[in-house]
């Protein structure tokens, strides 16, 4: 079994994407072993479909690896007191205050299933020591990102960035692709991240309208909290998706045009400020 792998940490948007397609055509090395997809579960339907896409591209495999379904376990949460680790939801006291939960989802969902599956790879069991081993982690952060960077934990796993290392930023990968005749890539992530951006919801309310209420119903399911143990629980704060602490069918996702705010370029004053 080998010993020394490169993995691509495969998130199937703009980043990972550009950045297989890269090492396809040789223009990142070396080859990587394999790709890896962590399913949440919770991705809209057009990220799935453009990863079995992505997948007849590549000259390497695209192991999917899944803990749980984060929607699922979301819900079932909210309905019964389940315990699911935590999406970063915004949520509301009694008093109107507005907090956020502490993110669990990531390590849950993501980080630990890849470990998992990285470590049957090399041949160790769960709990085993890794030793004489390496394994290069390719990570799609791109160069306007770099503050996300982080080494791993384990000294076995060394990450890397390639498009950092290439400057480049997430237009350019889009440019890349769109310049190497392939189609646009999605925007991946869960459909009800709180981390979305109204810019996201506008985008999926627009583009994928049935992802937009599947997110608004979801929402609603989650109002009266999850990780329930008791009726006091149940009543000690309200989860929203929407930093606004509304719901997310009446959260105000218009850009700053559509609300009429000028904007820099609406106030040029001939020079641009260059
Ligand atoms: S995309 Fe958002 S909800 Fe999904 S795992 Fe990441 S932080 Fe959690």
């Amino acid at each position: 079994m080998k010993k020394n792998i490169t993995v691509l940490s495969m998130g199937a948007g703009v980043q990972s994407t550009c950045m297989a397609l890269m090492a396809a055509k040789g223009e990142i090395s070396p080859m990587p072993d394999y790709a890896i997809f962590a399913d949440t579960g919770a991705e809209p339907r057009h990220v799935y479909d453009h990863l079995e896409w992505l997948e007849g591209q590549l000259p390497f495999p695209v192991l999917t690896v899944q803990h749980g379904n984060l929607w699922r376990d979301t819900i079932l949460s909210a309905r019964e007191g389940a315990r699911v680790a935590n999406a970063p939801f915004y949520t509301k006291s009694k008093d109107g205050s507005k907090a956020i939960l502490k993110r669990g989802c990531t390590l849950q969902y993501k980080i630990v299933p890849i470990e998992k599956r990285i470590r049957e790879l090399l041949g160790f069991k769960k709990g085993q020591r890794v030793k004489d081993a390496h394994v290069e982690q390719w990570i799609g952060i791109s160069f306007d990102e770099m503050t996300r960077m982080k080494q791993s934990p384990h000294k076995w796993i060394e990450n890397r960035w390639p498009l950092v290392e290439k400057q480049m930023r997430r237009g350019e990968c889009q440019q890349w692709m769109e310049s190497n005749g392939y189609p646009k890539a999605p925007r991946s992530a869960c459909t009800f991240c709180p981390y979305h951006k109204n810019d996201y919801w506008r985008y999926l309310k627009n583009e994928w309208p049935d992802e937009f209420e599947e997110a608004c119903e979801f929402d609603e399911k989650i109002r009266g909290g999850i990780n329930r143990r008791s009726a006091k629980d149940f009543k000690a704060e309200e989860l929203y998706l929407h930093p606004d602490l509304v719901p997310l069918r009446e959260a105000d996702i218009r850009s700053d045009i559509d609300k009429g705010q000028l904007t820099f370029l609406d106030e040029c004053d001939g020079v641009c400020m260059l």
